[in-house]
């Protein structure tokens, strides 16, 4: 069976010869498998039952407009939901139970939000018949044969109340306003003091939402999320923008709570997502076409699953290739081929103050940054690109760097093909920029949409491709995993490997996700400090010396899995818990 998907924002059919139906094999034949109803600028009809699938529609329209994807007969038996006529659709739900962590993996534009908004009643899903509004019974019929028959019934019928953390948590400054007390305020249930504690938001109390860091914002949207008294939690990524420490924090909080109520989360860190859920469903399909949820795995089996790149039981490939982990040389390869070095240095800004040990970087060495929030990570990479200057010591090169900040946003007015174009000049025809950065971070089909346009995670991918096309001796990459999912973050990792050694260069990645530092790292510099207070980096250091620094801060070990030889966070107080901390080995065994 073959779907087609039109993307309204791209068609204009004022502005082309119609080549989608001119071209059409079948019309031709005089069958109407692409019709424009009434006038010539309303968006053509694609009837599926009539296409045999060739794709010449695919190819000749002149804005890329039309996908045609194919799909196994057997799916449609299990649509849930389709928005409209060659729209997305989404296949199954995952079954909620109360007392376990519930979790949702794939990559994005698979249908996740859908899901969370069917499953907190926000949607009401049509089961692909779109005439079909708001039809509640319907729904609880076609689900009495599972456990979520009876969830939809007590969702609709008001016995039970489901609330929803947003994904988009720097939205809320736009529709809230106040200090951080007066918003968790409004939403107090009387538990408003216990969930400040836990969440350790004191100190931004007093602070309004407009001066508030990404971080901040995520946790007073769990916080208020947490404080609501409901029966159903849903989170759509609860860890952007925090450090880890932070991350294992939530996740936490959020075991302790599915203990009574039923939880679901969707979460990109898969470190965190190992350590939080009890069972996972894996999604996959073709992103902004279709989606399918599959059946609950073991969060074990399900991560093994998603880095192998294929699901056995379905026998669906999601990526051509594994990810894989290799467990790295623990000791810092000395090479003297240094592209810089400083002394220690130090910053003051009001209360803070930053000091950094000496360093040096080596040619092609990639550099990984850990260490919690407002320990001046950011000020040490600006420091290093000459954005900021030292109270005291220096950087010893006045290198070519190429910088990508924390926090991307875009005044430019223009698509993305013209920034990337005029940035990156006659290169963008480049072999290698072409094939291992523009295309797998799928930038091709952004070209057309104004910067101004680009969702979080179409930012984060520009700004990360237009940083390493660029020439440089050095790059400094700020926080490449936010807003991007589970498998964009790999596969940054592999790409900015396969730049630095391809044209011998040097990286230093600060990111808070241990996935992508352990897969991109040669070497690590590690902050400690009081958060806001006092920052202070140690390094660059061996993988093995580094990850024992920054995880005996944390008090986290962790173990590689037999199979993928990911690292996994060990139970607290565990025997391997116990015994490597014992030995002092929090990351690599001997
Ligand atoms: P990180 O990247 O680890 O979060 P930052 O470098 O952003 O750390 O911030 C460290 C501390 O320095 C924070 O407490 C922050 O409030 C403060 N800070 C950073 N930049 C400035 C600035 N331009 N002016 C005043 N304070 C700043
Ligand atoms: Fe027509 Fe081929 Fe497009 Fe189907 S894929 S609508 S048959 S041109």
């Amino acid at each position: 069976m073959h779907i087609a998907i039109l993307d309204r924002e791209r068609c204009h059919p004022k502005k082309c010869n119609h080549e989608c139906r001119y071209y059409c094999p079948p019309v031709r034949n005089g069958a109407k498998t692409i019709e424009f109803p009434d006038q010539s600028d309303d968006f053509p009809v694609i009837t599926e039952s009539l296409c045999i699938g060739c794709g010449i529609c695919v190819k000749r329209c002149p804005f890329d407009a039309i996908k045609i994807v194919s799909i196994p007969d057997e799916l449609n038996k299990n649509i849930v939901h389709q928005y409209g006529i060659d729209s997305f659709r989404l296949y199954s739900l995952p079954e909620l139970g109360t007392g376990r962590v519930n979790a949702i993996l794939g990559q994005n534009a698979l249908g996740k939000t859908t899901t969370m908004n069917i499953l907190s009643g926000v949607l009401t899903p049509n089961f692909g018949d779109m005439e079909r509004k708001n039809d509640q019974d319907f729904v609880i019929e076609k689900f009495s044969k599972s456990i979520m028959g009876q969830y939809f019934r007590d969702l609709y019928s008001g016995k039970t109340k489901a609330v929803l953390k947003n994904q988009y948590v720097d939205l809320i400054p736009r529709v809230v306003k106040g200090t951080v007390r007066e918003i968790m305020k409004n939403n107090d249930h009387g538990n408003m003091d216990i969930i400040i504690d836990e969440l350790a938001m004191s100190s931004s109390l007093d602070r309004d939402i407009k001066e508030l860091s990404g971080g901040e914002l995520q946790k007073l949207a769990v916080g208020i999320t947490l404080m609501k008294d409901a029966d159903i939690y849903l989170f759509d990524e609860a860890s952007s923008y925090l450090d880890i420490n932070e991350r294992l924090r939530i996740s936490e909080i959020i075991r302790e709570l599915s203990k009574s109520k039923t939880v679901l989360v969707v979460e990109h860190d898969l470190a965190i997502l190992d350590k939080m859920a009890d069972q996972i469903n894996l999604v996959y399909g073709s992103p902004g076409a279709y989606g399918v949820i599959t059946k609950e795995k073991s969060t074990n089996k399900a991560i093994n699953a998603f880095l192998s790149g294929y699901i056995r039981e379905e026998n669906v490939r999601i990526r051509p290739t594994s990810i894989d982990f290799t467990v790295k040389s623990s000791k810092r390869t000395s090479v003297t081929t240094g592209v810089t070095s400083w002394t220690a240095m130090e910053k003051q800004y009001g209360n803070f103050q930053l000091n950094i040990g000496e360093g040096y970087i080596n040619r092609e060495e990639i550099i990984g940054v850990l260490g919690q929030n407002a320990l001046g990570k950011t000020t040490f990479v600006k420091i290093l690109s000459g954005v900021i200057k030292p109270d005291s010591g220096s950087v010893e090169n006045e290198l070519k760097i190429a910088y990508k900040p924390q926090y991307i946003s875009s005044d430019y007015d223009g698509t993305v093909y013209e920034l990337l174009s005029n940035a990156l000049k006659e290169k963008m025809e480049d072999v290698f920029i072409k094939n291992e950065i523009l295309s797998p971070l799928n930038i091709e089909e952004l070209y057309d949409k104004g910067m101004g346009d680009l969702s979080g995670g179409e930012l984060q991918r520009t700004s990360i491709a237009l940083t390493l096309a660029t020439d440089a001796d050095l790059y400094l990459i700020d926080e490449p995993s936010a807003h991007l999912d589970s498998s964009y973050r790999m596969s940054v990792a592999r790409i900015i490997r396969r730049v630095m050694e391809n044209n011998k260069k040097s990286a230093i990645v600060v990111d808070h996700d241990i996935y992508l530092i352990d897969l991109i790292s040669d070497a690590l510099i590690v902050f400690k400090g009081e958060q806001g207070v006092y920052g202070e980096s140690i390094g660059p250091m061996g993988m093995r010396e580094g990850m024992n620094a920054f995880l005996k801060e944390l008090g986290i070990t962790f173990r590689r899995d037999e199979i993928t030889k990911r690292p996994r966070i060990n139970k607290l107080n565990s025997a391997l818990d116990r015994q490597q901390k014992a030995e002092g080995e929090y990351y690599y065994m001997k």
